[in-house]
């Protein structure tokens, strides 16, 4: 069993820890990284699959992720913008698929005056929101209390219209059913991206890839940590008092002053504390769960839908995958298109067959491109469900009335121990940004804590 005493142990090697720990030993600090599996990034895994290099998981930068933004430039990497030239795509109630350019799906003008009305009114209310502060609102309990869907439903009886605002939030973002949440978590949602319409809008939210795969941001982090960053250690047990803590993982035990635990607030329960933590913590990290989401890689000889005069953006709440894009790597000859199944869909796809499930995803990205899309080279489904250190994608959120009840308290630490996760964002909220964001804050509470 290796022993190490550092100034700071951090559990996860994601972009919150790395981020923090590359903070901390900027502030002369001395750090031990803790990762559970046998590489960095959790969520931000770049591979190659059947000679295609996917991004398994989060890839997108959008333009207001000054976090995010700042530590591509400073670790050299480039970035590139997705494809977006021509027609997006739009599948309505009855299975037409529909052309369209601009931000608004084509539906009946009434529908589209209803959802034009209703975006107004959710942008007025997410200008007041504080996304660090969304329980600050006066609004916060009412708007907790009622699901996303029932607000909605409440503003009009257009089921299309509902839908399409729905699914902002819903499958594209939080990733569970509608009714599962609260007004609140959908507003904080679209303030942590600066409105509902930047969320809304792909050009915006889904802007930019780095070049290589994002995953390079924790491998370049991980790299300036070099011999302090441990891989194939989960942290089992962590025992803290006034003087520190002593984290007790596979084959090593390390002592330091502080803690950070930098991995996502639904496994914080597979670490055993001593003493326990408080009941209030206790409480609060039961009301928080993962939304889940599989996205799909299809690669295929050329980016055919590109000849169509598409974008390779495509839209509906009725299709399996409500969402799909052209995500072409940079300089490949070869195109891919990435698909999402969300929520209640992804858990529908997952009792059938593998070769069923293949068939039913192709089957729904064929609405919007054409039959070719039907034979790709190269198939992966990004299966985050199953992963031990993630347990679903993209990331953790309230369930009804949780976020104004607990949501002040996430980010507070317990004596030396601090949390930092992208699930605990205000600006960045379930991004890679906010993971960054959640990193710095964390280690500058530390060294402050330890300079005071
Ligand atoms: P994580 O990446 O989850 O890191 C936590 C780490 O802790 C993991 O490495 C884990 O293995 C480790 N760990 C867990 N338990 C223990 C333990 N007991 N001991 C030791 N280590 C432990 N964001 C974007 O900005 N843009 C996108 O386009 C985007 N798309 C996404 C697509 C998918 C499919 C997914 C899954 C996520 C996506 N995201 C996206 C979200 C983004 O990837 C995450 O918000 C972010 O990477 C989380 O970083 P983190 O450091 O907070 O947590």
């Amino acid at each position: 069993r290796t022993e190490l005493t550092r100034d700071v142990v951090i559990v996860g090697a994601g972009a919150a820890g790395l981020t923090a720990a590359n903070e901390l030993r900027r502030a002369g600090l001395s750090v031990a990284v803790l990762e559970a599996r046998d590489r960095v990034g959790g969520r931000l895994w770049t591979d190659v699959i059947d000679g295609a290099m996917l991004e398994i998981g989060g890839q997108w930068v959008s333009p207001d992720q000054d976090a995010l933004i700042d530590t591509v430039a400073e670790l050299g990497l480039e970035t590139y913008s997705r494809y977006r030239e021509g027609d997006s795509v739009y599948v309505g109630p009855d299975g037409t698929t529909h052309r369209f350019t601009g931000e608004m799906f084509p539906v009946a003008p009434e529908t589209e005056r209803v959802i034009a009305e209703i975006t107004e009114r959710l942008d007025a209310m997410v200008a007041e929101i504080d996304p660090d502060r969304p329980w600050a609102h006066e609004k916060a309990e009412e708007w907790d209390r009622i699901s996303w869907d029932a607000w909605l439903r409440a503003q009009t009886d257009d089921d299309e219209a509902v839908r399409n605002l729905a699914f902002a939030t819903g499958s594209a973002m939080l990733t569970k059913p509608t009714h599962t949440f609260s007004l609140l978590q959908s507003l904080l949602m679209a303030a942590s991206a600066g409105s509902y319409s930047n969320l809304v809008d792909a050009d915006f939210i889904l802007d930019k890839r780095v070049v290589g795969g994002l995953q390079q941001v924790p491998l370049l982090l991980a790299e300036r940590l070099g011999d302090d960053v441990h891989l194939g250690r989960p942290v089992r047990t962590l025992e803290w008092s006034g003087d520190g803590v002593t984290a007790i993982a596979d084959g090593m035990t390390v002592r330091a002053r502080f803690a950070i635990l930098a991995l996502a607030p639904v496994l914080y329960n597979r670490i055993s504390f001593v003493p326990a933590l408080p009941r209030l913590q206790h409480q609060m990290h039961q009301h928080l769960s993962m939304g889940f989401v599989i996205k799909v890689h299809a690669v295929y000889d050329t980016p055919f839908w590109r000849e169509k005069g598409l974008s390779g953006t495509a839209f509906s709440p009725y299709e399996l995958s409500h969402e799909a894009y052209d995500n072409t790597n940079h300089g490949d000859a070869r195109g891919t298109l990435v698909g999402f199944v969300s929520d209640q869909h992804a858990d529908d796809v997952f009792r059938l067959s593998a070769q069923e499930r293949k068939d039913r995803i192709l089957e729904s990205l064929s609405h919007y491109y054409g039959p070719e899309a039907k034979e790709p080279v190269v198939y992966y489904e990004s299966d985050w469900g199953s992963e031990e250190w993630t347990r679903g994608a993209y990331a953790a959120s309230f369930d009804l009335g949780g976020l104004h009840r607990y949501g002040a308290q996430l980010r507070e630490a317990v004596g030396p121990v601090h949390f930092a996760c992208s699930d605990m964002a205000g600006a960045g909220y379930q991004h890679v940004d906010g993971a960054i964001r959640m990193g710095r804050l964390a280690a500058s509470q530390i060294v402050d804590e330890a300079r005071a």
